[in-house]
């Protein structure tokens, strides 16, 4: 490694942006990271050390789940104190998920982890790998008085850096695929790289970093419809498995007032089982007890997820179970803050 040169290590875990297209069935599947190097001679010429690491075997990142944020983070923190930033190259589908997740892994984060990706392969012409890859580096590269600007989870996509808890994939085919829509930018790449430094998230760099590595996955995603059916919903919320549900209601916070809904619910709380009330809307917030239909909802405990994103929900969700937070805090642990998730 150079010296006084930023030292970035990026962690391959699959997705598009290393796959190539399977000639007999037309499939995109993944190959071997060196490859990817391979096809991207520009690296060279960045102002910093890169290094690279891949998983064994590259998934696509509809196949991620918690162990594999295991997986992730445990060769960042190994290598926590050898690197200034990480760059994690993972598949668009799940990508705000695991942001989400590495996010409330990483506590006391004083460096940046950036997630990227891409919608087209990287050996494809038109592809958007490079200026993703490109930039993502860049931005875990910058430094401000001999520290990293960036010390939080990030994403990078198409043009911005976001808070990697604050994002959803918004979009199947556009490059434009992330949109962080109850938060600012973090980043703009133009001519120049517009950093909003106002919006970073400050870590308390007093205090040592923790890395947290256990996720409760027993848990239940509903979203509500016109018509949901109390023989569908009983038997789910009744099983002994169900250790938390978020629920994505309507508007702001609301649900059916139907009687059997409601008592279904209060029933499942007083299990001690977190029920999380997100939206169902791409931006804006739960606001319990503005509505009639949500008035109910307050008074029989129902945890307002606030803002925060589906993704960042079950995250901390799945995050705070397996922590073991103890059900008489977990409400307002649940509705504060922990890594810049929610307003
Ligand atoms: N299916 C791919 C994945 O998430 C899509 C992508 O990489 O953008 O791994």
């Amino acid at each position: 490694m150079t010296v006084n040169q930023p030292n970035i290590l990026l962690v391959y875990t699959g997705g598009t942006i290393g796959m190539i297209k399977d000639p007999e069935t037309g499939a995109l599947k993944s190959f071997d990271f060196k490859n990817l190097l391979e096809r991207i001679p520009e690296l060279k010429l960045l102002d910093c050390n890169i290094e690279t690491i891949s998983f064994d075997d590259p998934i696509d990142s509809s196949n991620m789940n918690p162990k594999y944020w295991v997986q992730i983070a445990e060769i960042i923190e190994e290598e926590y104190h050898n690197f200034d930033g990480f760059v994690v190259l993972h598949g668009s589908d799940t990508m705000s998920y695991s942001a989400s997740a590495l996010s409330f892994m990483f506590e006391n984060l004083a460096k940046p982890i950036i997630f990227t990706g891409s919608q087209l392969p990287i050996g494809d012409l038109r592809t958007d790998a490079k200026e993703n890859l490109i930039t993502s580096i860049q931005m875990a590269t910058l430094q401000r008085a001999g520290k990293p600007v960036i010390r939080e989870v990030g994403l990078y996509f198409e043009y911005k850096l976001y808070r990697g808890n604050r994002t959803t994939k918004i979009n199947a085919e556009h490059f434009e695929a992330f949109e962080s829509l109850n938060y600012p930018h973090l980043a703009e790449s133009g001519v120049h790289l517009n950093v909003e430094y106002d919006d970073l998230f400050k870590p308390n760099t007093r205090k040592k970093l923790v890395v947290h590595k256990q996720f409760e996955t027993n848990i239940l995603l509903v979203k509500l419809f016109p018509g949901i059916s109390e023989t569908i919903l009983k038997p789910l919320f009744n099983s002994a498995a169900v250790k938390g549900i978020v629920l994505e209601t309507y508007g702001a916070g609301n649900t059916t007032t139907e009687a059997w809904f409601i008592d279904l619910l209060k029933q499942t709380i007083k299990r001690d089982i977190p029920i999380i009330n997100v939206t169902q809307c791409s931006g804006g917030s739960v606001l319990m007890g503005q509505y009639e239909t949500s008035t109910q909802l307050k008074s029989i405990g129902v945890i307002s997820g606030k803002d925060i994103t589906t993704e960042a929900a079950l995250a901390k969700l799945m995050f705070m179970l397996g922590e073991n937070v103890s059900i008489k805090t977990f409400k307002t642990i649940f509705e504060t803050s922990l890594r810049g998730e929610m307003s």
